[in-house]
């Protein structure tokens, strides 16, 4: 991992206390609050990090201010050139960014490596944008004028990540708040500060070579508590927030407050409609990946499968069976399939939801449990279980971010599993396994699931960038990435404008001097 860091320019610096711990700072003020970033993969600590202090969130907020005055004046096609160089940048260091991820976070190499993928996918499709931020021309009612809009950037965005998505989710947000004309300040989660400073790294070099502002893009370092200066700061018209409902509830009614706009992408509880004429070879590889991938820590993780009770039981053997080929260990060891959990308090967490689910009547089918000894010395590594449940559970209703799949059946129509589907708070991603056209089409429509996400024949889990991604309910129905998503980044504006000699008013409303 050291070498990895070097790559990413993040130098130690021995902040001379007595355990002679190395600590990775971005300023060097003896009184300071050190984040400490162990890893869940053998528990030790990479490094500690500077939590900011108001004083240099002030300071932050002045540059970002100053240079948003620079970069709104930059055309947004060589913005876009900006947004290119950062993208090829991630090209060339996909590696130590990829493994620095799943080192931090714990997720698999290969999602590691999967994450820098899709930040180098969001930047070029936001270079492709940065021609395409097209307003409309509209007809105007009244002789000689002509009515269009325009598309403005918003200023300041500030953008708030979760620990599971510790640099994708950044880059969602800032390549297309660059190419918009907005600068960002990010504040990553506190789980995963090390990310920040590499991605921070890595953008400031490209735009120190193009000869503009770092404060394009900032980076604040702490828990909620540095996050609250962003949300209730009026100067930041934009909260991009991420993470859990919980988080989203406070941050929404925070910025509300102050007539700033949030955009939340939060929990999901996901679920897939496994039909009596699903195919077996995509719904075991869709359902076992998207319940244990990244140990069951995607917001997009499979929680719930709703049988039909005609193939109910074969579905089931083939989940369980494949559990069993299921190996957890070091998730830089590319042949695991499962790494751990970010920390410990998540495995607690781990650990009461089952117990929840047994005393609400739920029966194990695949038994859980924290693994001990050689390989698992942190503490975070857990076994994905499965446990049959109903949709009605207290415990079924929440989202657990940990791999435990609900299974449950369902009988007779469609209908009677989306009622189940939709039957939860949250609404983020869902799928149907199924060869009938008719119930595709049924589950996809206004009729069927109520998800910002609705998949046929793959799992739930994961995305493309080319898409708007986000969801529906408690999940906060903000939208990112993809499709007509960046029009969040900036504000709209309807011009009319008059080439006639005369001042006809709309309505045909006369007023004679
Ligand atoms: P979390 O809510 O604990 O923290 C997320 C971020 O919010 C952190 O940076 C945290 O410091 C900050 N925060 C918390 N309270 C705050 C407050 N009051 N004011 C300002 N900032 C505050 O979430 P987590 O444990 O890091 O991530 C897991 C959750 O994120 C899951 O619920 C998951 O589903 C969700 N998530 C959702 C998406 C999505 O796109 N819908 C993507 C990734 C993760």
């Amino acid at each position: 991992i050291e070498d990895a860091l070097n790559k990413l320019g993040i130098k130690a610096v021995n902040d001379g206390s007595s355990t002679g711990i190395l600590h990775f700072s971005i300023g060097n003020d003896k009184d300071i609050h050190l984040i400490e970033s162990y890893s869940p993969v053998n528990g030790k600590l990479i490094g500690k990090v500077k939590s900011s202090t108001k004083a240099d969130y002030d300071k932050i907020i002045t540059s970002a201010t100053t240079a948003f005055k620079v970069w709104r004046d930059v055309p947004a096609p060589q913005r876009g050139e900006i947004v290119r160089q950062f993208g090829n940048k991630l090209r060339e260091l996909k590696q130590p960014l990829g493994k620095l991820v799943s080192y931090e976070m714990g997720k698999s190499l290969q999602e590691g490596y999967g994450e820098v993928q899709e930040m180098i996918d969001i930047c070029d499709f936001a270079v492709g944008l940065s021609r395409q931020l097209n307003g409309q021309v509209i007809p105007s009612e009244r002789p000689g004028h002509i009515m269009r809009e325009q598309w403005h950037p918003l200023g300041i965005v500030g953008i708030i990540s979760a620990f599971n998505f510790p640099v994708a989710v950044w880059s969602w947000n800032t390549a297309l708040a660059w190419i918009c004309g907005d600068v960002c300040i990010w504040k990553p989660s506190e789980k995963a500060p090390l990310c920040g400073i590499a991605c921070q790294n890595i953008i400031a070099e490209i735009l120190k070579e193009n000869n503009l502002p770092e404060g394009i893009s900032c980076l604040v370092n702490g828990d909620y508590k540095v996050g609250e200066y962003l949300t209730t700061d009026d100067r930041i018209p934009l909260v991009s927030a991420t993470g859990s409902t919980r988080m989203g509830r406070i941050v929404g009614k925070t910025v509300a407050e102050r007539f700033g706009k949030s955009l939340l992408e939060l929990g999901g509880n996901n679920a897939i409609i496994i039909t009596p004429t699903a195919d077996l070879k995509v719904v075991v590889p869709g359902a076992v990946f998207g319940a244990v991938g990244a140990c069951g820590q995607r917001c997009t993780s499979t929680r719930r499968l709703i049988i039909h009770e005609s193939v109910y039981n074969t579905v089931k053997d083939a989940i369980v069976g494949a559990y069993k080929q299921i190996k957890i260990g070091n998730p830089l060891d590319e042949t695991n399939h499962v790494g751990p959990l970010i920390d410990t308090e998540a495995v607690n967490t781990y650990v009461k939801a089952i117990e929840k689910a047994k005393a609400e009547g739920g029966r194990i089918l695949v038994e859980g449990g924290v693994l001990e000894g050689e390989g698992y010395e942190s503490g975070c590594y857990v076994k994905p279980v499965i446990i049959e449940a109903e949709n009605h559970f207290e415990i079924v209703q929440h989202e657990t971010f940990a791999p435990i799949l609900y299974i449950m059946k369902y009988t007779g129509e469609l209908e009677n599993a989306i009622a189940l589907q939709n039957g939860v708070a949250q609404g983020l991603s869902s799928a149907i396994m199924t060869n009938d056209m008719k119930e595709a089409e049924k589950f996809l429509s206004y009729a069927g699931s109520d998800c910002g996400i609705a998949n046929v024949n793959i799992g739930t889990s994961g995305a493309e960038i080319g898409g708007a991604f986000g969801g529906e309910k408690e999940t906060g129905g903000g939208r990112e990435s993809g499709s007509d998503a960046w029009k969040v980044y900036m504000r709209r504006q309807t011009n009319t404008i008059n080439y006639s000699n005369e001042l006809p008013l709309a309505q045909g409303i006369k007023f004679d001097l």
